[in-house]
């Protein structure tokens, strides 16, 4: 089909099919539509104040309340491999999808921990959080930011 475009960057196999590389691309994007959907509602919600992918801290969170030390990182369920709702595998290369997200997986904890021990505090959301219970993730930022409880969130 003209007009299609597939990742051919050296680093991806080609996806069998559009949607997977649509799919694959979607999750590569920084501003994320659940990402979107999050600010939206913390916006609606009064919580203003932080800064966006700050390129400065390990792993670049997506929101960071710098005063209060709070990183918050938004996850493709997909590209990061949501626990909570097992997105489903690439049945093509196999083996190469697995060593990538065992990859992004052990980067995300080591980002994490790096955080941690510089003393900030994160927060992991994965989109199907935002999809299913944003009320609840709000309320969830709310506490951490505004009331200092501490995160459990991994
Ligand atoms: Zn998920």
């Amino acid at each position: 089909m003209p007009g299609e475009q597939f990742i051919r960057d050296g680093r991806s196999p080609i996806p069998a099919k559009y949607t997977t590389s649509l799919v694959m691309r979607a999750n590569k994007a920084g501003n994320t539509r659940p990402e979107i959907a999050l600010r939206q509602a913390l916006w609606a919600s009064g919580i203003r104040g932080y800064r966006l992918h700050v390129k400065a801290l390990p792993g670049s969170p997506d929101l960071v309340f710098t005063s209060k030390r709070v990183a918050i990182f938004i996850h493709g369920c997909y590209w990061h491999r949501c626990p909570n709702c097992k997105p489903h595998f690439p049945k093509q290369h196999g083996e190469f999808w697995a060593k990538k997200f065992a990859a992004n997986k052990e980067r995300d904890e080591r980002k994490r921990e790096e955080l941690v021990g510089m003393g900030w505090r994160v927060m992991t959301i994965w989109e199907c959080q935002v999809k299913k219970e944003l009320i609840e993730q709000i309320v969830l930022i709310l506490n951490v930011v505004r009331y200092g409880e501490a995160t459990d969130s991994h």
